[in-house]
């Protein structure tokens, strides 16, 4: 692949996607294994992640918005019989838009279902929707005392030829935390409500909680893209859920140079030198998503001849450089044009995100549109 001189790249390996969402659907071999591919597939590229997921066999697909729906539709090959859902639901007025395009929406509220009947009236058929009960997020879904409502009045469903019922964990990331097994329970006892339908509860984490967990459709995200959904806290246990690595940032080293005893690295002039060092200076700063909060905290991989060496970002992180402490590297590793890894490669993308104090959701979903992006695998 020719380098143009790109000074920070974005490696995306969607056969390692591909390979975390097959290994994902063998977990729970009685379900459908969907993809969900909100928020541009997590900042990776919906245009690139939903092909590459659909030409491996998944045939379902949740965004957020009507317009990633959309958008995703124009993506995918056409007249495929691949099913996306809107977790928002259809917004007030886009119901014959999303009808339309055949989006099949996830319905949350009494409102959203009134107005998906009155779309199917218009249409003069039975639109298909999933609907989604709350079990204990109080986020999104239809509140225990809506649902009943609706249980209760078959006709309150008529004109939604409804395609399964979800219900989203709060808390699948901690396996012992009580809410779990409250919302499996909840969850099971509303689905004997709707005799036959198909239920859906596991979100990545989720799938790790065990066959009681799978329903008949899982709803994979962040572990699709390579982090471990258990996240980095769930230690030994954790190792179970360790995903291929999807995603690859690299920098480059603009300039190395010595530093004295007694100066001062950066804005702020906040990281000061103890001891003579030599600073790296890398093309990656935050308006690449690379977050403020990483300074004098985050951390490099330089791929040397001797090994991996970690390396501390020393200073701030500014809006287009950051700067490494790379005293302990040999010269010969660490020279203006070799490349040093920021997300993956030898950086764990959950270790780097919890030293900027969030998670991977946000690190990837942040990532930003000035590097060269390159995606690589078989579907590429
Ligand atoms: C985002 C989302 C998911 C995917 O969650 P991950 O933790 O990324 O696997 C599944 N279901 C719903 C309702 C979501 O909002």
């Amino acid at each position: 692949m020719t380098d143009f001189g790109d000074q920070a790249t974005l490696t995306i390996d969607l056969d390692a996607l591909v390979a975390n969402w097959r290994r994902l659907g063998a977990l729970a071999p009685a379900a459908e294994c969907a993809a969900v591919v909100k928020a541009d597939a997590y900042g990776l590229g919906a245009a690139r992640v939903g092909p590459a997921l659909f030409a491996a066999g998944c045939r379902r697909f949740f965004v957020a918005h009507s317009g990633e729906a959309l958008a995703l539709r124009a993506a995918l090959p056409a007249s495929t019989g691949a099913i996306i859902h809107v977790l928002h639901g259809p917004g007030p007025g886009g119901e014959d838009d999303l009808a339309a395009a055949g989006i099949v929406p996830v319905l949350s509220t009494p409102g959203q279902i009134a107005a998906w009947q009155a779309a199917a009236r218009r249409a003069g058929r039975a639109l298909p929707a999933a609907l989604h009960i709350d079990t204990g997020m109080n986020r999104l879904g239809l509140t225990a005392a809506e649902a009943d409502q609706v249980t209760a009045d078959a006709s309150r469903l008529d004109g939604i030829a409804l395609e399964f019922v979800m219900t989203h964990l709060a808390c699948a990331d901690e396996p012992e935390h009580p809410l779990n097994t409250q919302q499996r329970d909840r969850f099971a006892a509303w689905r004997q409500r709707f005799p036959g339908l198909k239920g859906s509860l596991a979100n990545s984490a989720g799938i790790f909680l065990g066959p009681d967990f799978h329903h008949d459709l899982l709803r994979p995200g962040i572990a699709l893209y390579g982090s471990n959904p258990l996240g980095p806290a769930a230690g030994p246990r954790g190792d179970a859920a360790k995903m291929a690595q999807v995603v690859h940032l690299q920098g480059k080293i603009l300039q190395v140079r010595s530093v004295d005893s007694g100066m001062t690295v950066g804005y702020g002039a906040g990281y000061i030198v103890e001891k003579p060092s030599r600073i790296a200076t890398i093309a990656i700063g935050y308006a690449d998503g690379f977050t403020r909060s990483l300074s004098s905290r985050g951390f490099a991989v330089i791929r040397g001849r001797q090994g991996h060496m970690r390396v501390p970002i020393a200073g701030r992180v500014s809006m287009d450089l950051i700067t490494l402490d790379v005293s302990a590297v040999p010269d010969g590793d660490c020279r203006p044009g070799d490349a040093v890894d920021l997300i993956g490669g030898g950086v764990d993308i959950d270790a780097q995100a919890a030293t900027a104090g969030t998670i991977a959701y946000e690190l990837l979903t942040q990532l930003g549109r000035r590097y060269r992006r390159i995606y690589t695998g078989a579907a590429a």
